[in-house]
């Protein structure tokens, strides 16, 4: 009998909000992938989602997946990685190595880094474009004005495989609306993935059409304040 772990019952209670959160809004159960933010904790932490049948991860430093990540999947090949998190160009070539998904493509010299390891390395991880919906000075993303031209550029100049946008809406904002200007974005550049919503809003981030929700708190608990 498997060991009781809270870490196994918050899985299931997030995704059960998630299916909830999803069938309200007429979508079929399995239209929301749950990216589990395992930012700052230890591999004992992630192994315990593991074991508990949770593939889909995400981290937001390049060099800490890959501290925690290669053993990882030696264990479970199944699992998947996504970046989230802002990436310096210098290591564009390591996120392409390590993950599955980009989900912090966010300017035109990152774009040509990762385009360029994807055909140093013959790997080519998901990309999603983040867009900076609140137009944050401090925050990643392109701006919203820049979007399409941004995004076009990464189809047809770097040959990006784009899959989404991603977004960070402000904190201190109501985030509906955020979430419906990403959707509105994503629809008119004819794309079909949506990575927005986490521990505080991810129900309803669903309702705006959320495909990939980026959870940390609420499966790992509090995380010690990053610098
Ligand atoms: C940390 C982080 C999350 C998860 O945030 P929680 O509030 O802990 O769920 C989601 N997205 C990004 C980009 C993050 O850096």
């Amino acid at each position: 009998m498997p060991e009781a772990s809270p870490i196994r019952d918050n899985l299931a209670r997030v995704r059960a909000l998630i299916d909830a959160a999803a069938a309200a809004g007429g979508r079929p159960k399995g239209s929301v992938a749950l990216v589990a933010v395992s930012k700052t904790m230890p591999a004992a932490i992630i192994r315990a989602a593991l074991a508990s049948g949770h593939r889909l991860f995400g981290e937001n430093r390049v060099q800490e997946a890959e501290d925690k990540w290669p053993e990882l999947k030696a264990d479970v090949p199944e699992a998947a990685l996504h970046i989230i998190g802002p990436i310096q160009s210098n290591k564009a070539r390591r996120a392409v190595q390590i993950a599955e998904a980009i989900q912090s493509v966010d300017r035109p010299k990152i774009a040509r880094a990762i385009a360029l390891a994807m055909d140093e390395t013959g790997r080519r991880p998901d990309c999603f474009i983040q867009v900076n919906t609140g137009e944050e000075p401090q925050k990643a993303g392109i701006l919203p004005l820049e979007a399409d031209a941004f995004i076009r550029a990464c189809r047809e100049e770097y040959g990006l495989p784009v899959r989404g946008l991603m977004c960070i809406p402000p904190f201190d904002e109501d985030a509906a609306p955020h979430f419906a200007f990403l959707r509105e974005i994503a629809r008119r550049n004819g794309l079909a993935d949506l990575s927005m919503g986490m521990s505080g809003d991810f129900e309803q981030a669903i309702r705006f059409g959320a495909t990939f929700v980026r959870v940390g708190t609420a499966i790992f608990g509090s995380r010690p304040s990053q610098p």
